[in-house]
């Protein structure tokens, strides 16, 4: 066979190549580390973790990252594989040692008689000749490149930094305090006029969010010196300290919204949410993004009327990074539409974290490598948390138009938020014929959809 190239050695690049190589196809890795730096990595291993050593939850019965895990140790995934075997203690996490697990990935793919391993930097798109490639540069992509991708997808479908809005679980939200309603009843196309999820405040309720998020604890910025806040993605808590009244004005302004419970009171500043994915399960914070550090953020958020118990599945922040407007320009196998054989993997499709990362990589390279071998690549099913995953990036996504013309897609890491929903009764104790409530139905419910994942993974793997 003709080698599969694959740019970029990191967790999504070398997990690629070690899928590829083990369908029996020649793979050439090019990896510029060891000739050029990044501004976050510090050594020239493999698959560097550049700040935390953990792979989050390796709970795989209700726990969303958990279930990825065991999906990719079924599929026989090198990354999992060096992880399992440079464990550090951390409790219901799996962490690693960060050392040891690189050498190990970076051995592995040096000893494998099929992979390449070439220390170099890929500066423009891979030249025709490479028919199959993949690129997996991360979110500290090198600019030449980034430039060449650019000029290919369009100016605005490769951002350098993302801005990202709390996500909140729908079924999380108070609906006896918040009503559907879009501003001034507007019917956008596919909309119903009732497209938002508002939650009303009253003055003095607005009064204490506001000073909660000007005290609120935020995150250090090494990542954002100098960088300019771009217009209309502010931070709430930079609006807040603007002026008191600044976010009631913008994203928090109560125009045009009739509170249903209560249509006699006009709100003093209502907070909107909006579906972010097909299935309607998550509902994003519309125009709040925010950079307060993650335990504070939850405390103020659970502030607002009608979010009191709300989970999310996502929080917000704001980071260096380099990612594709993918729902629009990648096919479901993650190939660039228009040039087939081309394609994305890891953080820069729109997945966030090391885990997910090298999840997109594995399906990248068993897709490459099944088009490499004649057969037509077979997507996961969206039950599982890898298809799950998939989803949000190729597709489940809505790209709403903002205001201003905004992209509305941001990285997500997984969550059960991205499953399909489960068939009805499917929470009903077989033994009780009970159905579970309050937080009990919570949970059932992470441990009934974690268990529909590993057997729709099995299966898809099987066949
Ligand atoms: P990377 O792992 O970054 O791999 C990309 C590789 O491509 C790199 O080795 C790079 O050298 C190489 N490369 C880039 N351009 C070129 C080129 N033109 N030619 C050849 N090679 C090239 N995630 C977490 O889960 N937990 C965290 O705590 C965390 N902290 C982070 C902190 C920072 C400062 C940053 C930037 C990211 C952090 N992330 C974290 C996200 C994490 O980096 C990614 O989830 C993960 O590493 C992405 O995997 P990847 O393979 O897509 O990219």
């Amino acid at each position: 066979h003709k080698p599969i190239h694959v740019i970029g050695g990191g967790l999504a690049g070398s997990e690629a190549a070690w899928q590829i190589a083990n369908a029996g196809i020649p793979v050439i890795l090019h990896e510029m580390r060891g000739i050029r730096e990044t501004a976050a990595h510090k050594t020239d291993g493999l698959a560097e973790l550049v700040c935390s050593n953990s792979f989050r939850s390796d709970d795989a019965t209700s726990n969303a990252v958990g279930v990825i895990h065991a999906e990719m140790r079924l599929a026989g995934s090198l990354i999992m594989a060096s992880a399992d075997a440079h464990q550090v203690p951390a409790g219901g996490a799996l962490a690693v040692d960060r050392d040891g697990f690189s050498a190990a990935v970076t051995a592995k793919l040096a000893e494998h008689p099929l992979v390449t391993i070439v220390r170099e930097e890929i500066a423009t798109l891979p030249p025709e000749d490479w028919d199959q490639a993949i690129i997996a540069t991360g979110p500290l992509t090198a600019p030449a490149l980034a430039e060449a991708i650019q000029e290919k997808t369009g100016r605005e479908a490769l951002a350098f930094f993302d801005a990202i809005a709390p996500i909140v679980y729908r079924d999380t939200i108070d609906m006896d305090i918040c009503w559907y309603q879009s501003r001034y009843d507007k019917v956008g196309p596919g909309g119903t006029g009732k497209d938002y999820i508002n939650c009303p405040m009253d003055e003095a309720e607005y009064n204490a969010f506001i000073d909660a998020l000007i005290a609120g604890d935020k995150t250090d910025f090494k990542e954002w010196e100098g960088t300019p806040y771009f217009d209309g993605c502010l931070p709430i808590e930079v609006m807040a300290e603007r002026g008191r009244e600044t976010l009631r004005h913008g994203p928090m302004k109560p125009m045009g919204l009739t509170n249903a419970h209560n249509p006699d009171v006009k709100p003093y500043a209502v907070v909107q949410l909006r579906q972010d994915n097909a299935l309607g399960t998550l509902y994003n914070m519309v125009g709040f993004q925010t950079k307060l550090r993650y335990g504070a953020q939850k405390d103020v958020l659970q502030m607002i009327p009608g979010l009191k118990e709300a989970e999310f599945a996502r929080l917000g922040g704001l980071h260096r990074n380099t990612y594709l407007n993918s729902p629009i320009l990648l096919d479901g196998t993650l190939a660039l539409k228009g040039r087939p054989g081309l394609r994305f993997a890891g953080q820069i499709t729109g997945c966030e974290g090391y885990v997910e990362s090298a999840s997109i990589g594995l399906l990248a390279g068993r897709f490459a490598a099944a088009e490499r071998l004649g057969r037509a690549p077979v997507a996961p099913p969206p039950e599982t948390a890898l298809g799950a995953l998939l989803g949000h990036v190729t597709g489940g996504h809505i790209a709403h138009e903002e205001e201003g013309g905004k992209r509305s897609f941001q990285p997500m890491n997984v969550n059960f938020g991205l499953f399909p929903e489960l068939e009805p009764g499917a929470l009903i104790d077989p033994e009780t014929g009970k159905r579970p409530r309050g937080k009990a139905k919570s949970i059932v419910k992470k441990q009934v959809m974690a268990k529909r994942a590993l057997d729709a993974c099995k299966a898809w793997l099987g066949a």
